[in-house]
C-alpha cells in the first residue's frame, strides 16, 4: 500500500469517520432486522497482520465502536448463524447466507497476454464485463433475482452478492447445483486429451453466444493477441478435435503470422472442411462457436459459492495489498468501470483533508451531518459509488 506504516491509523480513522457508509452497512447486512445482524458474523485483519475472527454486534453503535478501537485494515462479512458467532459454548450453523460469487482475473491467465496474476488492466477487465452480463442472464432470467450487488474487490476480480431471501437461505448443495448449471461444464471441461467434447450447442450455450460472439475477436484475438505467442498457440491446438485437424492448423499458422490473420485463415478453413464433408471435422460444424464459449465463459471461485460459510471482503472495506476501496459498480456501465483508477484510501482521505484545510462556508454550517456527508462525497468524487449502493439499498428494503 501507498501509505507509510505509521500513518495508516490516521489514514483509516478519517476514512471511517467521514467516508465509510457505516449506517448502510448496517441496514444491509441486517435486512432491517436487530436480531439477523447481531447474528452475522466478521472478521477483521487489523494493521500489524493480526486477524479477530467470530465478531458480532448488537447494534450499529457496537460495530462503530469496534472500527474506532482496532482500525481494522480489512473488513470481511461471513454468515447469519442460529446464534451470536461470538458465542463459543452452544453449537452453532449458518441459517442464513447471501449466495456469492466471485470471479478472479488471475484463473484467466492461461488466456491473457497482458497482465499475470494479481494484476488487472482495462484490456483483461473485459473478460471480467462478459462473465458479470453473463452471470447476471443466469441470476435475473433464469433463477429470478432481484438483489444483485454488484462490487469490485480491490484488487483482482469481482464479487457479486445475490441477496433476495430466496437466494440467501440456500444450501449448500443447491449452490452447488446452481453453479455446476452456469458453468457450463461441457464447455469449460476438457476430456483427458484437453479437447473439446463434441455436441450440438444448446438454447444456453446461444444465449451466452449472443453475448460473447462480438466480444471474442476483438478481446481474445486482437487486446490478448492470443494467436500470436507461442503459450497462446499452445493452447488453441490441442483444442482441436483430432491430429489430423491440428497438423492442417499448424501449417495454417505457419502460413500466416498476426493473431488476426490466424484467426481468419482458421475459420476459412473450417468452412471449407465443412462444406468438403471431410471427414475428420464430421460432427465440429460449431466448432468456431464452441471455441468462444470455451474461451469466454465465466470463472468461478467454486469455493467462494459453495462454502456458506465463507466470509468474503465488506463492500467499501479497504484491500489491504493495494489500499483500493471495494467499491460497487453498476451492471449497465460495467463496461466503463476502469479497476485502475477506483479510489485508494490515501487518495479519499488526502483529498478530504484537502477539504477541510478549505474554511467551511456558513451554508455548510447549516447542513445536517448526513447533508455534509453527501456533500462531502460529491466532492471528491466517492459520491457515485454510494449512489450505487443506495439504489440497491432502497430497492432491498422496500421489498421486506
Ligand atoms: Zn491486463
Amino acid at each position: 500500500m501507498d501509505i507509510p506504516d505509521k500513518d495508516i491509523l490516521r489514514y483509516l480513522n478519517i476514512y471511517y469517520q467521514r467516508l465509510f457508509p457505516l449506517k448502510e452497512i448496517y441496514s444491509w447486512l441486517g435486512y432491517g432486522d436487530v436480531i439477523t445482524f447481531s447474528r452475522r458474523e466478521f472478521t477483521f485483519k487489523l494493521c500489524n497482520q493480526l486477524i479477530i475472527r467470530n465478531q458480532a454486534f448488537t447494534v450499529c453503535n457496537q460495530l462503530k465502536a469496534c472500527l474506532f478501537r482496532e482500525f481494522p485494515i480489512g473488513i470481511d462479512v461471513g454468515a447469519i448463524y442460529n446464534i451470536s458467532p461470538s458465542n463459543k459454548s452452544l453449537p452453532k450453523y449458518c441459517v442464513e447466507r447471501e449466495l456469492v460469487f466471485d470471479i478472479d482475473i488471475s484463473d484467466y491467465d492461461d488466456i491473457r497476454t497482458c497482465c499475470k496474476g494479481p494484476d488487472i488492466c482495462t484490456k483483461c477487465w473485459k473478460y471480467i464485463v462478459i462473465a458479470c452480463k453473463i452471470l447476471n442472464i443466469y441470476l435475473e432470467n433464469d433463477f429470478g433475482y432481484h438483489h444483485i450487488l454488484w462490487i469490485f474487490s480491490g484488487r483482482r476480480g469481482i464479487h457479486c452478492w445475490v441477496c433476495d431471501k430466496d437466494a440467501r437461505t440456500l444450501n449448500q448443495c443447491v449452490r452447488s447445483g446452481i453453479l455446476k448449471f452456469m458453468c457450463n461444464e461441457k464447455i469449460n471441461g476438457l476430456n483427458k486429451e484437453m479437447q473439446l467434447c463434441g455436441r450440438k450447442l444448446d438454447y444456453y450455450d446461444r444465449r451466452l453466444l449472443a453475448i460473447i460472439d462480438p466480444e471474442f475477436v476483438p478481446v481474445c484475438i486482437v487486446d490478448q493477441n492470443l494467436l500470436d505467442t507461442k503459450e497462446g498457440v499452445d493452447y488453441f491446438l490441442p483444442l482441436l478435435p483430432n491430429d489430423k485437424a491440428r497438423t492442417d492448423v499448424q501449417q495454417l499458422f505457419s502460413d500466416h503470422q498476426s493473431s488476426m490473420d490466424r484467426w481468419n485463415a482458421f475459420t476459412s478453413y473450417h468452412e471449407n472442411m465443412i462444406s468438403s464433408h471431410a471427414e475428420y471435422w464430421q460432427g465440429w460444424e460449431e466448432f468456431p462457436d464452441y471455441l468462444k464459449l470455451h474461451y469466454c465463459s465465466p470463472r468461478f471461485d467454486v469455493n467462494v459459492t459453495e462454502g456458506i460459510s465463507h466470509l468474503l471482503r465488506c463492500p467499501f472495506s479497504v484491500h489491504s495489498v493495494t489500499g483500493r476501496i471495494s467499491v460497487p459498480f453498476d451492471l449497465a456501465e460495467v463496461e466503463l468501470f476502469d479497476p485502475t483508477t477506483t479510489p485508494t484510501l490515501k487518495q479519499l482521505v488526502t483529498e478530504i483533508t484537502t477539504l477541510d484545510k478549505n474554511l467551511s462556508s456558513e451554508e455548510d454550517k447549516r447542513l445536517s451531518k448526513d447533508q455534509k456527508r453527501m456533500k462531502d462525497y460529491e466532492i471528491i468524487g466517492f459520491k457515485k459509488f454510494i449512489d450505487i449502493f443506495q439504489v440497491f439499498l432502497e430497492k432491498l428494503i422496500n421489498t421486506h
